[in-house]
């Protein structure tokens, strides 16, 4: 893992390049090399070029952060004003919005360059990113297999080093699994850590956005950057975090696994993750084993509420207010129908019409209010958790990067492949994912440290603890701008 944003940051500060110079550099890489990743969707450099020479007068004047002058790209499911931003999906195909994603703002008022907007599966709906109406993005690590998803172009453009970093969005696995894919870092912060404002939304109870990028360094810099109470989001709170108060040190750390997470795994990711506990506990921590009776039932309650709010939240694509609007229609009704089944993929489409059917009159007890059930019984179970151990390790993924196309022929199995994920959206959780080593293919294996609600800091203080260690730091040079 590469402290990217530390090393660019000191050589702006010290005046070794400008901000300027670094964007036309990111630029130059993502016009030769995004061909090949299909990881940015929508390029936006001359506001970026706009950006870096602002950034460079304040550099001038000794003013500025850690991410003054740093160039970054965002999902294409967070609101950008002016630019066009579509969440990969047909039905928002020119849509420009006329306000920016609090996280944006933030950003922006940090100094930060934005480079483009990111590939992803349409609505953030899916595991690969292949429901983009783009077209999939392809895996840096190896471009026969899938980013992941549904932040696999952020996930792309960080590992083939197209960007020092991305945001990405989290409703459940979406920042993580990508991030696990391509071998970088991906960070959910706790529910409500950081606004939302701005963000399309997927699922309102569980997404959440989140930072990807070389390091955990990196990814609590710009954790610190974007996180915080904002008015303009009701579910968002005060959080205390200085990036750079990251001790590493584990000493005494309660480090919990839980049982039902390694039950079926292949071993040999689980004994890479025993490795790693191996190494925090010669440093001082200790290992709990535990047990979540309920885990493996999160995967089908996160189906059945993502679908339900979804459905929900989707309603308002209906060819009058926003995007594309249908050509040929008689009246109203017409016009709404043939707008969603024209402008929505078959995935959105699905889920659509399963959030309607769990939430309707004769299935809401059995579905929808069952699986809020399973959801607070959840939640309790990581309570009870959480009073036994500090942080949890756990799994990302069954497995490292598909090929392309595996899931569209293996439907129910990619559902699946969220089972270690969804849980941490189910009650709220922060959790980071961090590289740690290779599979027999070659391919990234990694690894989840997941913490209580608010405990963010110690999630990332944690991970950092690994990012120290050089056996499990091995870095891949994928082209890019050369660092
Ligand atoms: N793969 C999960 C889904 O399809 C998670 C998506 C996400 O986190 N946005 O719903």
């Amino acid at each position: 893992m590469k402290a990217v944003i530390s090393k660019l940051s000191g050589m702006l500060k010290s005046g070794k390049i400008s901000s300027s110079e670094l964007a036309e550099k990111y630029i130059d890489a993502v016009k030769r090399d995004n061909a090949k990743y299909n990881a940015y969707v929508n390029e936006t450099f001359d506001e970026a070029r706009k950006s870096a020479k602002e950034a460079d007068a304040r550099l001038a004047r000794g003013e500025g952060g850690p991410l003054c002058g740093m160039p970054y790209a965002l999902k294409d499911n967070i609101c950008t004003d002016g630019i066009e931003t579509t969440c990969c999906s047909n039905i928002l195909r020119g849509f420009r919005p006329y306000y920016s994603a609090t996280v944006h703002e933030k950003l922006s008022a940090c100094g930060a360059v934005l480079l483009g907007k990111t590939n992803m599966d349409e609505f953030a709906m899916g595991s690969t990113s292949e429901t983009s109406c783009y077209g999939a993005p392809l895996n840096p690590r190896d471009s026969s297999r899938v980013t992941g998803g549904s932040s696999g172009g952020s996930a792309a453009a960080v590992a083939a080093n197209l960007a020092p970093f991305a945001l990405g969005s989290d409703t459940g696995g979406s920042i993580r699994q990508p991030a696990c894919f391509c071998g970088v870092v991906g960070f959910k912060p706790t529910y409500g850590a950081v606004s939302r404002y701005g963000l399309i939304a997927y699922a309102s109870s569980l997404d959440q956005i989140g930072p990807l990028a070389s390091s955990v360094s990196d990814a609590a810099i710009v954790y610190d950057a974007i996180k915080g109470k904002d008015p303009k989001d009701m579910s968002s709170e005060e959080v205390s975090l200085s990036a750079t108060s990251l001790s590493g040190d584990v000493k005494g750390l309660k480090i919990g696994m839980v049982k039902e997470y390694f039950d079926c795994l292949n071993p040999e990711m689980a004994a890479r993750i025993e490795e790693v506990a191996r190494l925090y506990e010669k440093a001082g921590a200790k290992i709990v084993s535990l047990g979540m009776p309920t885990l493996s039932r999160a995967l089908p309650a996160y189906y059945i509420i993502a679908c339900a709010e979804a459905s929900s939240n989707l309603g308002r694509y209906d060819g009058i207010r926003y995007g594309v609007r249908c050509k040929n229609y008689s009246d109203a009704d017409e016009l709404m129908t043939r707008t969603r089944s024209e402008g929505f993929g078959k995935e959105v489409q699905k889920r659509i019409m399963l959030g309607t059917y769990v939430l309707s009159a004769g299935y809401y007890d059995a579905y929808y209010k069952k699986a809020c059930a399973v959801r607070a019984r959840v939640r309790e179970e990581f309570d009870a958790v959480f009073g036994a151990c500090d942080v949890l390790f756990a799994p990302v993924s069954p497995t490292s990067a598909f090929e392309l196309g595996y899931a569209q022929r293996n439907v129910i199995e990619t559902y699946q492949s969220d089972l270690y994920t969804v849980p941490v959206n189910i009650a709220g959780l922060p959790s980071i994912s961090v590289p740690c080593g290779k599979d027999k293919k070659g391919l990234p294996i990694g690894m989840q440290i997941i913490g209580d609600r608010f405990a963010d800091e110690k999630v990332l203080s944690a991970a950092y603890f690994l990012e120290q260690n050089e056996a499990f730091c091995e870095d891949d040079e994928e082209g890019g701008v050369a660092l």
